[in-house]
């Protein structure tokens, strides 16, 4: 099923290694024996990746509880890789507008780190993703609030004692109004909107020249 198509990539890493950018067919960007590193799909912003932890035995279980001190260290390499590379991603991309940034500043203000309260993948995975959600694939309210509301459980807070309540999660998200990543300024329910206006935040802080 769809929702066991991240299995593969803990399984078979080494079947996944990206040749180049842009092949989504091979998103593998790291891999050791504890975690794989990897590019999202359909990414919700400039860079969105996903952490999996590749041991059998938790990869079923929620990450809001089983990623306790213990199994966080164990992919904690992988997870400081995946934010040295969207750093490196962004002074690629946009050499200017990065200068003003050195790497701690960027993965501190601009990086985050987390997994969602109702996943909806069955592999443990956390995502590390850029906070500019500038993104074709971020299509409604869901995709932007699962990463701009509670229903986002930052990494510094796991593990959690216990699984989040999914009405609760999900109320959260749809009764959350849709805020600004940079200002905070409140578009209510106005998704296409807050779309406009993250574009303009985006090709403010980050232009090509
Ligand atoms: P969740 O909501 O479960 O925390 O997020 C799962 C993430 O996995 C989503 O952001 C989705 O875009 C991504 N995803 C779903 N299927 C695939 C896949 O087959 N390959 C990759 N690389 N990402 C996927
Ligand atoms: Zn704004």
């Amino acid at each position: 099923a769809w929702m066991d198509a991240l299995n593969r990539y803990r399984e078979h890493p080494e079947r996944y290694v990206a040749h180049g950018d842009g092949d989504d067919d091979l998103p593998v960007l790291y891999f050791d024996s504890d975690a794989v590193v990897l590019r999202d799909m359909f990414p919700k912003a400039t860079v969105h990746l996903l952490v999996i932890p590749r041991p059998a035995e938790i990869t079923f279980r929620h990450p809001a509880v089983a990623l306790t001190r213990e199994v966080q260290d164990t992919i904690q390499l992988a997870i400081q890789w995946a934010k040295n590379y969207t750093f490196a991603q962004f002074v690629d991309q946009f050499p200017e507008s990065l200068s003003s940034y050195d790497l701690q500043k960027f993965i501190t203000e601009f990086v985050l780190v987390g997994v969602h309260s109702v996943p909806s993948m069955s592999n443990m995975h956390v995502h590390v993703i850029s906070r500019d959600f500038h993104s074709p694939s971020l299509k409604h309210k869901k995709h932007y609030n699962s990463f701009n509301t509670a229903f986002f459980v930052p990494w510094d807070q796991l593990p959690l004692e216990s699984p989040p309540d999914k009405t609760q999660a999900e109320l959260t998200i749809k009764n959350t109004p849709l805020k600004c990543s940079y200002c905070r300024r409140d578009f209510r329910n106005k998704f296409k909107a807050l779309k406009e206006h993250l574009d303009e935040e985006f090709h403010n802080h980050f232009n090509k020249s």
